[in-house]
């Protein structure tokens, strides 16, 4: 009997290596930045969503070691039993007050990981009303997928940055409840969602925007406060997230929204109510960070990887791939073929460069690319050491 269960998951473990899907674990063994040793090999690398280079800060982890020493390692329990520390509520209040010139009557909320938080915003925001209705983007991150799902309230996917079909979908929509989703940077693409148009859409049609910064906040705007800034919106029907194990350099992610609707996620979102709460010390140490994204290193340093994403986009010479347009941290290669996009990236590695191979489900199929993500920490020679082994590789497989 085991041995028949065991043997079926075998059997779509060796289609994933026919499909050229398997993915493998790679240990690091330094802290996370561009000069790495993982799986004993030195390399430079082109892989974190750690924009700013706060990842392993000094400043940022003695706040850590301090936050230990203050509420020490633990929480203990959820945020609703004995969790909640005076570290929580001040990273909260601080975060509120980043998004309050964006959102009126803002609070926040901090979850441990964004992916529980995108599951407690989509349940909480559907769970009243068994008439709502989601219209979601096409590209948007797994996480919102899963908790649309785990919602039960109906989907409607529109095309990605459609505008007109999203002004089709909730103007023949009856729900009662509307709630329109999107990433606003595409993790896998780099790209922006069109904020501005869907907002207007959500006031005339009466729906909430949900926005995911996961990529956005601490990177977009003149403060690093995110995407909101970066436009200049301002409206009652925003709820937004932003993470902060990217940027941030830590860990967590937040909900900052209207103040009942916070409230009505403390009350009856699950995968805030039913679980441990973060480690206070997390908290403590993302007060340091979020003092650095504010201030003006915060701004040299965006001011920094734009000039890299520059340099990139200026001397990339490669065919025929294709370098999508894109002018945030996220710069992708897309390659096509599964086979093809590790074969660039093991070529790229064997040459000391990691950049991950991005494959389905993750990227529609075809579609498999090399995600090259710049920081702050790279130095213009990283970057330009990048794409010279690129536009060498392209060379060679043009005559391959
Ligand atoms: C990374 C990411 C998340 C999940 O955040 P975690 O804190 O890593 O769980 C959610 N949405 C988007 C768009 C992301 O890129």
């Amino acid at each position: 009997m085991t041995m028949e269960l065991l043997g079926r998951i075998q059997r779509e473990l060796d289609l994933l290596d026919q499909r050229d899907l398997r993915r493998v674990l790679r240990v690091t063994e330094t802290p996370c930045a561009p000069r790495v040793r993982v799986d004993g090999r030195h390399v430079l690398a082109f892989c974190s969503n750690d924009y700013l280079g706060l990842a392993s800060d000094p400043r940022v982890v003695r706040a850590l070691g301090e936050g230990a020493s203050l509420y020490g390692v633990g929480s203990g329990a959820s945020h609703l039993i004995s969790g909640h520390s005076r570290a929580h509520a001040a990273l909260e209040d601080r975060l509120a007050q980043m998004v309050s010139p964006f959102v009126p009557s803002v609070r926040a909320l901090y979850f441990s990981t964004g992916y529980m938080a995108n599951l407690a915003l989509m349940t909480a925001l559907t769970c009243m009303d068994a008439q709502a209705e989601i219209f979601s983007e096409a590209l948007n991150h797994a996480s919102l997928i899963d908790g649309m799902r785990l919602s039960r309230a109906s989907v409607n996917v529109y095309p990605h940055g459609d505008v007109a079909v999203l002004e089709t979908l909730l103007r023949d929509s009856a729900a009662t409840t509307k709630v329109v989703v999107t990433d606003s940077v595409f993790s896998m693409d780099g790209d922006l969602a069109p904020l501005p148009q869907l907002l207007r859409l959500c006031e005339k049609y009466g729906a909430w925007l949900v926005v995911d910064d996961a990529h956005g906040f601490g990177m977009l705007g003149a403060e690093g406060r995110g995407v909101l800034q970066h436009f200049g919106l301002r409206s009652e029907h925003i709820v937004y997230l932003g993470t902060l194990g990217k940027a941030a350099g830590v860990s967590g992610a937040f909900v900052a929204a209207n103040a009942s609707v916070v409230e009505w996620m403390v009350q009856r979102a699950r995968p805030y109510i039913y679980t441990t709460a973060a480690s206070p010390a997390l908290a403590h140490a993302l007060l340091t960070s979020l003092d650095i994204i504010t201030g003006a290193e915060g701004a040299q340093r965006r001011a920094h990887v734009q000039a890299l994403i520059q340099l990139m986009r200026a001397n990339v010479a490669f065919h025929p791939w294709e370098l999508l347009k894109s002018d945030t941290s996220i710069q992708p290669v897309v390659i096509g073929p599964n086979q093809g996009a590790l074969d660039v990236a093991a070529a790229l590695l064997g040459q000391g460069l990691w950049v991950p191979a991005i494959r389905p489900p993750t990227v529609p199929a075809d579609t498999a690319r090399l995600r090259v993500t710049l920081s702050a920490a790279h130095t213009e020679d990283d970057v330009r050491l990048l794409v010279n082994t690129l536009n060498e590789l392209g060379k060679k497989n043009e005559h391959a």
